[in-house]
């Protein structure tokens, strides 16, 4: 179905949610204020969204609270939240061509990508939650003849995600899978950026069967509505991804207010390491260039830092830029297109100012390096590699989260590791070798929560994701993430 659509044509046609959704249905905004939500692929204006303040988190923190303390969905059987669940995500995969849709125009991601992964990425996670709810187990601890001391998990009550823009849908589906099959209210705050299909989600979730006000939806600004949440006495969590910087904000605002929960999935600067004993350059080259110039750069765990071995440099880099070739920026409602917009005006200036840096500082960029489709009114940034880094420089440093390479080059296997580990961030990284004893060691000495070897951004709803140092705390995926929307109870019970 992808390329027999008229996407354009869809595209002009489409009905854009643009109101809270609270308590079941779309509502005004009590704020009656609005934000422009611009199309990144041409620059145009597509509708304003309402802009949540503090008054409508609290009617939607309200419509939370009354649907948790009603039980009709936290002390519903996980056997029958499995059922909705599962209807709901296939209600997320009926939607396909909309939600494609409306998350290409809110991000100016590859039509293509959206169709066959956002959506369906998210569909597979809520799925995959549902399916594991009734098959977790409580414990029985071993407290003696005289005791029975069950050890049980319980939901934590109103949770509040709020997430990014760069994969607005699946961002979402990790948080909302876990927080609702496990029994709480969730309310989802999409990035200003990207409203579109977090809204789209409450209303599916009702058509699914879930009681109003288990999934309400404030679109709204990060400062206003974002930290309302962030500081509300009577959310009991925050599920957060987002910056390292917005994270610090939601530390302080727990300390704040009610010591809330918080999860934090953050930012990133993850090294690709190529050792000299790299038997495969081609399948290397093939990884970074996906690794960073997938979804534009736009990747908490892409691959910025490339740390290879003054060996093989030259070689490498020539392939890489081979394959940078595959990612010259297109229409995103074209189906061909593999790598669409930067998803803001101020995003692309912000990523241009990283390239003058890098200028500046003494790299030089092997290709790219500027604003291209200038004349569609787009966002558009060539696929750019900078050669000449060191790891002091603020290319190498902060993360750019632009289709921008930064390649250092080191002599050795302790070099490579000291340098891997010489960032603020421990999201992930990445080791291509030809040895079995290098690739064990390298896998043990980057400290990040996921470490590739002769692979690149490989995930599974079976295995965690999330970072160490400054990239966060708490842990995405898997029923480890569960842990985070429940708290442990102790019951004994004496003979
Ligand atoms: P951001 O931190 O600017 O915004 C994230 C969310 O926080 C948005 O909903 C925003 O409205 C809100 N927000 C912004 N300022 C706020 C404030 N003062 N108080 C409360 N809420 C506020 O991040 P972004 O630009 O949307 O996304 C890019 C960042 O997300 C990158 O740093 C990237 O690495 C990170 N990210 C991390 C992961 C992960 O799993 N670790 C995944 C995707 C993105």
């Amino acid at each position: 179905m992808l390329h027999t659509i008229d996407w354009h044509g869809r595209a002009a046609a489409a009905v854009l949610p643009n109101r809270p959704f609270i308590d079941g249905a779309y509502v005004d905004s009590l704020s009656g204020e609005t934000f422009d939500c611009v199309y990144p692929g041409d620059g145009r204006v597509l509708t304003q969204v309402a802009s949540c303040n503090d008054a409508d988190v609290d009617r939607a923190v309200a419509s939370a609270r009354r649907a948790f303390e009603a039980g009709s969905w936290s002390r519903m059987a996980p056997a029958e939240r499995r059922r909705i669940l599962l209807r709901f995500s296939e209600l997320i995969l009926a939607n396909r061509e909309e939600l494609a849709l409306l998350e290409t125009l809110n991000v100016g991601k590859p039509i293509a990508n959206a169709y066959n992964g956002d959506v369906v990425s998210a569909a597979s996670c809520i799925a995959w939650y549902a399916e594991a709810i009734d098959k977790v187990y409580g414990e029985v601890a071993a407290t003696g003849p005289d005791m029975t001391t069950m050890v049980v998990r319980e939901p934590l009550g109103v949770v509040a995600a709020v997430v990014p823009w760069n994969y607005p849908m699946s961002m979402a589906a990790w948080k909302l899978g876990p927080a609702l099959a496990t029994g709480n209210s969730v309310i989802l705050k999409p990035a200003e950026q990207s409203p579109f299909t977090a809204l789209k989600f409450g209303e599916l979730a009702i058509e699914a069967g879930m009681p109003p006000g288990v999934l309400n939806v404030v679109p709204g600004l990060g400062h206003i509505a974002g930290r309302a949440l962030g500081l509300h006495m009577d959310v009991d969590c925050v599920g957060f991804t987002g910056s390292t910087e917005v994270g610090k904000y939601f530390m302080q605002y727990s300390g704040q207010s009610n010591i809330k929960r918080i999860g934090l999935e953050l930012g990133g600067k993850s090294p690709q390491v190529v050792l000299a004993d790299c038997d495969d350059l081609d399948a290397a080259a093939a990884g970074i260039a996906a690794g960073i110039f997938a979804n534009t750069g736009q990747v908490c765990n892409a691959g910025s830092r490339l740390i290879v071995d003054a060996s093989i440099r030259d070689a490498l880099l020539e392939k890489i830029a081979a394959q940078a070739a595959n990612y010259q920026p297109g229409d995103p409602l074209d189906t061909a297109t593999r790598m669409g917009s930067v998803v803001s005006e101020e995003q692309m200036s912000r990523v241009l100012g990283y390239i003058d840096a890098g200028r500046a500082e003494g790299a030089s960029a092997l290709i790219g390096g500027a604003r291209v489709r200038t004349e569609t009114g787009g966002f558009f940034i060539e696929p750019t590699v900078f050669e000449g880094v060191r790891n002091d420089m603020t290319i190498a440093r902060e993360e750019i989260f632009g289709p921008v390479l930064s390649a250092i080059t080191v002599n050795g296997f302790d070099e490579a590791m000291a340098v891997a580990n010489d960032t603020i961030y421990g999201l992930s990284g990445a080791v291509w070798t030809g040895s079995v004893k290098n690739a064990h060691r390298a896998a043990k000495a980057i400290r990040a929560g996921v470490v590739w070897v002769n692979c690149f951004d490989r995930g599974s709803m079976a295995v965690p994701f999330g970072g160490f140092k400054q990239s966060g705390f708490g842990r995405d995926k898997s029923l480890h993430a569960m842990d985070k929307y429940t708290d442990l109870k102790a019951m004994w019970f004496a003979h």
